[in-house]
């Protein structure tokens, strides 16, 4: 089987851990995911993980309680410490090397983001997880996962929801919603549609880094987007 992107960045939010809970990490959640990338491995990808927290913390909610911000968003990036050790601790189960890099330097338990030795990892066919966003507050893991993706050259981005691709209002509310195949930068920010935080569209942009917006709960998606199959939504120029 050809592949198409030689280096991709999958993005899971912290929601998509959940699974059928109401909070923290499903195990069954983190089994799954962990079988379909080693599919996507043993094809030869190079990848890259970006794990969100919004199963555990999210900076806004903390700052709408009457948090300070910045120590909100700390907080948040600290979850998503969590997730990714939870996520290596099931991708290395299944056989997957695997590395934690954060960018809130935290040694005993993962190594420090640099970005070089990242590229490294990744040649060398170990999974990287990127913990801690950006490691900078008022951001979020979307666009931690179109910046370490332009920055370790990856060829696509693929954020992995709950939904089949990109609709122009809620499918799950409204039943005539239309699935959008394919849409620009420009057309998702002028549209507002809710895909992915506007500073990372817009950074994506600047790239032309493409983004594919799946659904993670049907396997063998990831696998497909990776030989070039259209599935989901794709957003690029
Ligand atoms: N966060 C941050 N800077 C970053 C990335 C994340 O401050 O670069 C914080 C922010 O508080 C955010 C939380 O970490 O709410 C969890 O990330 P996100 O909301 O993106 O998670 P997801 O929605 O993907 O589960």
């Amino acid at each position: 089987m050809t592949i198409k992107y030689r280096r991709m960045l999958l993005k899971l939010s912290g929601e998509a851990l959940m699974g059928e809970e109401s909070y923290g990490i499903s195990p069954k959640v983190l089994e799954f995911v962990a079988s379909e990338v080693k599919e996507v491995i043993e094809l030869g990808v190079e990848l890259g993980i970006v794990i969100g927290a919004g199963n555990i913390f999210r900076g806004v909610a903390g700052a709408s309680k009457g948090m300070d911000r910045t120590t909100a968003d700390n907080m948040g990036m600290l979850a998503t410490v969590m997730n990714s050790l939870a996520m290596q601790d099931a991708l290395e189960r299944n056989g997957i090397i695997t590395r934690v890099m954060s960018a809130i330097p935290m040694q005993s338990v993962s190594e420090p983001y640099i970005r070089r030795r990242a590229t490294r990892h990744l040649e060398k066919g170990r999974v990287v997880i990127f913990a801690a966003g950006t490691g900078n507050p008022y951001f979020t893991t979307d666009s931690a996962a179109v910046l370490r993706a332009l920055e370790i050259d990856a060829e696509i981005v693929i954020k992995a929801t709950k939904v089949d691709g990109v609709y122009d209002k809620d499918p799950v509310k409204y039943s005539d919603a239309l699935k959008f195949e394919t849409l620009s930068y420009d057309e998702v920010l002028r549209k507002g549609l809710r895909v992915m935080d506007a500073a990372g569209i817009a950074l994506a942009r600047e790239d032309g880094l493409p983004i594919m917006v799946l659904d993670m709960g049907e396997s063998g998606n990831i696998k497909k987007a990776a030989i070039g199959k259209q599935v989901g939504t794709l957003i690029s120029e």
